[in-house]
């Protein structure tokens, strides 16, 4: 299982602490299972330089959408 560091945002976070990398992060989104339906989930920062993973304590839930 991945692991993330966390990370603290303090002004306007951009930078990667592992690598100094600048332009910003990518996302991913993982289910926490915190809710009956397992809809609930954690967004993680991933550099696209070093892919180190971080964690900011973003976390939402997924609502049901209607497809096209
Ligand atoms: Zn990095």
């Amino acid at each position: 299982m991945p692991q993330a560091r966390q990370l603290d945002v303090t002004d306007w976070q951009h930078t990667c602490p592992e690598c100094d990398y600048e332009n910003g992060f990518h996302v991913s989104f993982r289910r926490t299972r915190g809710d009956k339906e397992g809809n609930d989930i954690s967004v993680w920062l991933i550099c696209p330089s070093c892919s180190a993973r971080f964690d900011v304590g973003l976390r939402t839930r997924l609502v049901q959408v209607a497809r096209a």
